[in-house]
């Protein structure tokens, strides 16, 4: 019998279900937990728990064999309580409206914790981006852009890449609005470095998540230097992630994308994989590994595990049978309320996606405010107001956790949402 806990496939089997299967269902059992917490009050609750604005549009997309296709893409606008709404466009099947919802509150949330004056948005094309031609992805995300404009602006939302969209998306997405509005690279981040772009923003995601893993090492007393380390995904947070956490004295056992994972026990040759990859498109069959499917490379019996590819891999259905000392969310929303329980009770110290994986958003601010300036930052300031930012947002959350006696994610979502209140009082939305 198929497992109910586990993953859905179909993302139309989402709308209904639960916590464990609906990531906005998710998203808000965090919050409602984080307001409880801080006895949040009714009104700041309604206003939180959802979103400002939906914008639901139709994408028509001549494909390369002349066929129109009509995709379905969205913009959610979550909250902006504390600057312009800012968050990723999506390019997956999956991407429905729940998904980009949850999505865009996390971003709220991590913006807040992170303390870069930014709101929380998100967007997403519901389409496999892995099996369109370069010219249908253009089209596409020139058609999207378009369509979503009037709600974009340097001071009202800027967006950013995620799964399935990269720096050349952001070019196109920069390119398109900057011909119906004038030139204004500051529109959207994670630009090439050619047009605007940040030095070090490629990077910062994973960057960020290793500067979470170190202090948080510390602080419980594990060590590193030798630690083993398996990464689910192996795109742009995964395959940094893995590049530089062997900085720590740490070694990759195991990595993984859609199509499979690899593993050596005495560590991997994070470059030779990286080189494989470029060759063949994924890390499968790089030499001298052993194969390892997505689901048994969770479960491994590995010190640290680094989940950066969807949502949900971790459920109520897997949860009690990972044996990692510490789990970094680098996806955003990798491990459900359910699995989040059986963790915590099991001791295994979960950094929440909102500060392990805000990395990306910090560089993102950096990048906009270069853009806003017209002045270029050298890599070795990014990387130093990275690490200040990610130690900070570390400090309050372990303190806040250690002062109150909670876990790390009830920690920092009572620090966001007690930001993004104060930001909502003081600015009289609610009066
Ligand atoms: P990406 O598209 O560059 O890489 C995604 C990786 O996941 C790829 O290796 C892909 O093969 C793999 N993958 C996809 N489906 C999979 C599956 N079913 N099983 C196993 N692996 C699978 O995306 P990314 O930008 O690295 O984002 C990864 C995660 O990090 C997402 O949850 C995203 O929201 C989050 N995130 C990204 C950023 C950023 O700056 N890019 C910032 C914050 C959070």
């Amino acid at each position: 019998m198929a497992d109910p806990s586990a993953p859905v496939a179909d993302p139309r089997a989402r709308q209904a279900g639960s916590a464990e299967t609906n990531p906005y269902q998710a998203v808000t059992l965090f919050f409602d937990r984080a307001a409880d917490h801080i006895d949040l009050g009714d009104e700041m609750r309604e206003i939180l728990r959802t979103s400002y604005r939906e914008l639901t549009v139709q994408v028509p997309v001549r494909m390369d064999d002349g066929r129109l296709e009509v995709f379905t893409g969205y913009r959610v606008q979550h909250n902006a309580a504390r600057g312009p709404y800012k968050g990723g466009i999506r390019y997956h099947p999956d991407a429905d409206i729940d998904e980009v919802r949850a999505l865009a509150a996390l971003m709220t949330w991590k913006t807040a914790l992170i303390d870069v004056p930014f709101g929380g948005a998100k967007g997403g094309v519901q389409c496999d981006a892995r099996e369109m031609s370069l010219g249908e992805r253009q089209r596409l995300t020139r058609r999207f852009t378009n369509t979503i404009s009037y709600l974009l602006g340097i001071n009202r939302d800027i967006p950013a890449p995620d799964v399935n969209t990269d720096a050349q998306t952001m070019a196109w997405m920069m390119d398109a609005y900057s011909a119906r509005y004038g030139y204004t690279p500051a529109i959207v981040t994670g630009k090439p470095v050619e047009l605007g772009g940040s030095l070090g923003r490629e990077a910062a995601t994973g960057r960020g998540c290793v500067y979470c893993l170190a202090e948080a090492a510390r602080d419980y007393g594990i060590e590193l230097a030798g630690a083993t380390v398996a990464v689910q995904g192996f795109g742009n947070v995964g395959s940094w992630f893995a590049r530089l956490a062997p900085e720590l004295g740490c070694r990759i056992v195991a990595v993984s994308d859609v199509r499979g994972g690899v593993l050596r026990r005495d560590g991997l040759d994070v470059g030779a994989l990286l080189e494989h990859e470029r060759e063949t498109g994924s890390v499968v069959d790089a030499p001298d590994t052993e194969p390892i499917s997505n689901e048994d490379l969770l479960e491994l019996d590995v010190d640290v595990l680094v989940p950066a590819a969807l949502d949900r891999v971790i459920h109520s259905g897997n949860a009690d049978r990972i044996r990692a000392r510490i789990v970094v969310e680098a996806a955003n929303h990798p491990v459900t309320p359910g699995a989040d329980e059986v963790l915590h009770a099991a001791g295994v110290v979960v950094i929440p996606d909102i500060l392990a994986n805000a990395g990306g958003v910090t560089v993102s601010y950096f990048e906009w405010v270069q853009n806003i300036q017209q002045f270029r930052w050298d890599e070795e300031q990014v990387n130093t107001e990275l690490a200040k930012r990610m130690r900070a947002g570390w400090a309050t959350t372990y303190g806040r956790a250690t002062a109150d006696e909670i876990p790390l994610r009830l920690a920092a979502f009572s620090i966001a949402v007690e930001r993004v209140e104060r930001a909502d009082k003081l600015r009289g939305y609610a009066s």
